[in-house]
């Protein structure tokens, strides 16, 4: 049973995965390249070590880093894989690329360790709570070798297929999510200018075939209230839309509304900073929330 578990990556989600391995009993260290997040790490209990050093000692080694090139760079060609002898699962729960997981699989599997493209949902309090929902491309012995790992950290765990289906299904999941942020967002335009009372309009919806995750969760949570404090930045938002059209692209896949929620998204016509939480794109919807 893994003990020992390293987390490469303190941001948002890796801060709260590693605070929740750490209530569930695993011995956990941390690695971050931002001293900030470092000693906000090691405020709350968590060793700070070097990423290779986790690489090379580590039961099973958690990534949440922001993009596949940050997955990349802490990976290939790592010194402490190659030269270490007992096998590692490495559980990469950052949105990353397909093509890049399978590549990184095919290179680990060579040194004898496992890889699993596990990207998650359900934002930094899902990884806090241990609620996340994950969802997993690779093979069925490197799954079993880390469920205990994923099960402290996510309720709903879906094996979506060989290594890479994991990210097809999360970019698939933002694809929607940010089609959906848009699409809502005209709702409660056309509401307002009909006079509908907004809390009709989502007690209604959430109630029949209208409603989705955004209408349940995101907007009264993070819009209605004017809070937008998601924990998710609209730079990452950005980045896994274009990956999945870019992804429907390499497989000659139309994606039209895809393709055009990408140009609202875009920082000139949102007028949304990469830094800035992504549930602002809804700040016009409504008359109190506007800015
Ligand atoms: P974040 O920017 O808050 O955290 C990323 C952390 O990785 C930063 O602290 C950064 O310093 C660190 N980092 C970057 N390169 C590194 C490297 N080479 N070595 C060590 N550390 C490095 O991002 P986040 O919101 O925590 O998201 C992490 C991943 O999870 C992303 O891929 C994101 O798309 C995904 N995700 C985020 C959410 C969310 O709601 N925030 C939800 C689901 C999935």
């Amino acid at each position: 049973m893994a003990h020992s578990v390293g987390v490469i990556g303190l941001g948002a989600m890796g801060f709260a995965m590693a605070s929740t391995l750490m209530k569930a009993g695993f011995d956990v260290s941390g690695a971050d390249l931002s001293p900030e997040r470092r000693s906000a790490a090691l405020r709350a209990g968590v060793a700070a070590r070097d990423a290779a050093e986790m690489l090379a000692a580590a039961d099973v080694v958690v990534l949440s880093l922001p993009d596949a090139r940050s997955v990349r760079a802490v990976l290939s060609g790592s010194r402490a894989l190659a030269s270490r002898r007992a096998p590692l699962a490495v559980v990469d729960t950052s949105t990353s690329e397909p093509e890049v997981s399978r590549a990184l699989e095919a290179e680990l599997a060579a040194l004898g360790h496992g890889f699993l493209d596990a990207p998650v949902s359900g934002g930094p309090a899902g990884a806090a709570s241990g609620t996340l929902a994950m969802m997993i491309g690779g093979r069925p012995e490197v799954l079993a070798a880390a469920r205990p790992v994923i099960d402290a950290l996510a309720q709903k765990v879906v094996h979506a297929g060989a290594s890479g289906a994991g990210n097809v299904v999360k970019l698939i999941n933002n694809m929607l999510v940010a089609c959906h942020m848009v699409t809502t967002r005209e709702a409660l335009r056309l509401a307002e200018a009909s006079g509908v009372d907004v809390g009709a309009i989502f007690a209604a919806v959430n109630g029949a075939t209208g409603r989705s995750a955004v209408s349940e969760v995101h907007y009264p949570a993070w819009v209605l209230t004017g809070r937008f404090d998601s924990g998710f930045s609209s730079g990452l938002m950005r980045k896994d839309l274009r990956l999945a059209i870019e992804m429907a692209e390499a497989l000659g896949v139309r994606t039209e509304l895809a393709r055009h929620a990408a140009g609202l998204w875009s920082e000139a016509a949102s007028g949304l900073a990469d830094g800035e939480d992504f549930t602002r794109i809804a700040r016009s919807a409504l008359p109190e929330t506007r800015s």
